[in-house]
């Protein structure tokens, strides 16, 4: 495994670690035995390890691609350096999740300068994936709800901003209607018409839908449609970032 040393310390025991960020070899994404043997990939994963583990210092180069790559009609990279097994290049980043590889984007400045002897910028982008996959709830009312929950006034989620009057998608089914009731004489007579074989085409044109059950038509395999409720108060037991289960918003419900 190549790890890239992002800082260095000693224990009140006098154990030296190194924090490192963690590059994978090409073999290791969905290229597998096509990839070539020098080329690394940065994956957002880093990890405190003791000094001790480490075999042999590498080589690895950032050959950044050209921004105008494209235009040059997708040009190879630089040649490598050097064919020895300790000089790697990378210029892309690996996405495992996804098996997708992605453009390096430009290290995020410290928000700790004072703490710059220990700057990892795995550890900030894990950090900000927190952040914005946390709700944070703000701008306390002053009613309650019946339970006794605190009631606020902005609710902040995966960049985006809900507040009351806010309307939003809800997973299928998160909210069921009472059936309506329909009259006795109409079902009867939408199910006669149904039934029938010999009815007036003129007059109802569009029969022929409703005999079909399977087939092309069908609706048996097609998802069922989000639910949409238009935000009448959002509730939390704590106020700040707190767990999404933490969090509940009332609804209007649209039909
Ligand atoms: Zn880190």
């Amino acid at each position: 495994v190549i790890g890239r040393v992002q800082f260095l310390w000693e224990s009140t025991y006098g154990q030296r670690y190194m924090h490192l960020y963690w590059f994978s070899r090409g073999c290791e994404t969905v290229l597998g035995e096509s990839a070539d043997p020098q080329e690394l990939f940065l994956v957002d994963q880093c990890e405190n390890t003791l000094l001790n583990g480490i075999i042999s210092k590498v080589t690895v180069q950032y050959k950044p691609v050209s921004p105008d790559w494209t235009i040059e009609n997708g040009k190879d990279l630089d040649a490598h350096d050097s064919d020895s097994d300790r000089t790697f290049f990378y210029s892309k980043k690996y996405d495992e999740l996804h098996g997708r590889f992605e453009d390096i984007p430009p290290e995020p400045t410290n928000p700790h300068p004072n703490l710059e002897y220990r700057y990892c910028c795995s550890c900030l982008y894990s950090c900000k994936k927190l952040e914005f996959e946390s709700p944070s709830v703000s701008e306390p009312l002053e009613e309650k709800t019946d339970d006794g929950k605190e009631l606020y006034g902005l609710l902040k989620w995966r960049g985006e901003e809900y507040r009351k009057g806010t309307c939003v998608y809800l997973e299928p089914g998160t909210f069921k209607f009472p059936k309506g009731k329909k009259s006795k004489t109409a079902s009867k007579k939408d199910e006669d018409s149904v039934n029938s074989n010999s009815t007036d085409e003129t007059l109802y044109p569009e029969k022929y839908r409703k005999n079909i059950v399977k087939g092309r038509a069908s609706n048996e395999t097609t998802p069922d449609p989000f639910c949409i409720g238009l935000i009448s108060a959002i509730s939390s037991d704590r106020d700040g970032l707190v767990e999404a289960e933490d969090v509940k918003i009332e609804v209007y419900k649209f039909y």
